[in-house]
């Protein structure tokens, strides 16, 4: 078949996901069947979930024409400032806590100002509950309780709560996110157990030896739902959050926003900041309230 550059419509294309990025290819799913992709231009914003329509260029490769429209995605900054989009079409984020390693709540809170900001749902996984739970981890989550965020108790080691996280995870694409050794990967072992099987059959249909996904791999959950797997704890940063948006992803600040007394409140001032007075009386968690201005400074502002 001769494929007219002018006419790509001409060319027969099938839908398809994209589940890992290997070395320079695109590992696309269709029909369950894998197939290393090329983009055809410069595709380098093609993240892991996207849906793409692409085309057979040889036997069991191919080349992506484009990236459909995507209903939510999550990036990461990446070098001269620029952002990695890293996973497509995400419809929940499961921030993994844990009792020990001591909980990095900073990174948390920017977790959740993202999701808020992307329209992903966001919810927490405590994992290692075979373990005593501390009482000041205890206390900082019940404020995420009253937030409503909803929080899933498991131990991957026991396997207690494990039957019930599969069962929210079957319903939609997620993203298991997390600070390293708080037990994401022993979650996902559980989750998927045949993820060995998955990403041996990527390295088998790509052919190029060393197996080099690297940021995400989307894997299927039987009986429903996909889970986006990606090793490190960056998968997702404050990306392009400004401070505006920073304090529209805490929830709580919501209601005294509007009351500020500045347009442009950056809710550090002493002085007619409804932000700040509520933190104050106690109608704002002073702990979430501090985390928020440390994220502040931290963007420069
Ligand atoms: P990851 O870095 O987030 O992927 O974490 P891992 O899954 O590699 O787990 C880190 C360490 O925590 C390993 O030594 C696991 O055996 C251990 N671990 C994972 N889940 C549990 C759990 O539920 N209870 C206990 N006690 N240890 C766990
Ligand atoms: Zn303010």
């Amino acid at each position: 078949m001769v494929v007219s550059k002018e006419s790509p419509a001409s060319a027969l294309f099938e839908e398809g996901v994209v589940i890992a990025h290997v070395g320079q290819g695109i590992a696309v799913e269709h029909d369950d069947k894998i197939i290393l992709c090329q983009p055809l231009r410069k595709l380098e914003t093609v993240a892991v979930g996207d849906k793409v329509l692409w085309t057979l260029s040889a036997p069991g490769q191919g080349r992506i024409e484009s990236i459909l429209p995507r209903r939510s995605l999550l990036a990461r900054p990446a070098r001269n400032n620029k952002i990695r989009p890293v996973a497509a079409n995400i419809d929940a984020v499961f921030v993994v806590i844990a009792v020990e390693p001591y909980c990095d709540f900073l990174l948390i809170d920017q977790y959740l100002a993202v999701c808020e900001n992307s329209q992903i749902n966001v919810a927490l996984i405590l994992n290692k509950l075979d373990l005593p739970v501390p009482e000041a981890l205890e206390n900082e989550l019940r404020i995420y309780q009253e937030l409503s965020y909803q929080i899933h108790k498991v131990s991957a080691k026991t396997g207690s709560g494990l039957p019930e996280l599969k069962l929210a995870l079957q319903k939609q694409t997620s993203v298991l996110t997390g600070q390293s050794g708080v037990g994401k990967s022993s979650i996902t072992n559980v989750i998927v157990p045949d993820k060995n099987v998955r990403t041996n059959s990527i390295s088998e249909t790509t052919k190029h030896g060393r197996h080099t996904t690297t940021a995400a791999t989307l894997y299927h959950i039987d009986n429903g739902g996909d889970l986006i797997d990606s090793p490190g704890v960056a998968i997702f940063g404050l990306a392009d959050l400004n401070r505006q948006q920073l304090a529209q992803g805490y929830r709580e600040f919501q209601p005294f926003i509007d009351n500020c007394q500045f347009n442009d409140c950056s809710h550090h001032q002493d002085k007619g900041c409804a932000v700040r007075a509520a933190a104050e009386d106690g109608k704002i968690a002073m702990t979430r309230y501090q985390r928020f201005l440390k994220l502040t400074q931290k963007m420069g502002g």
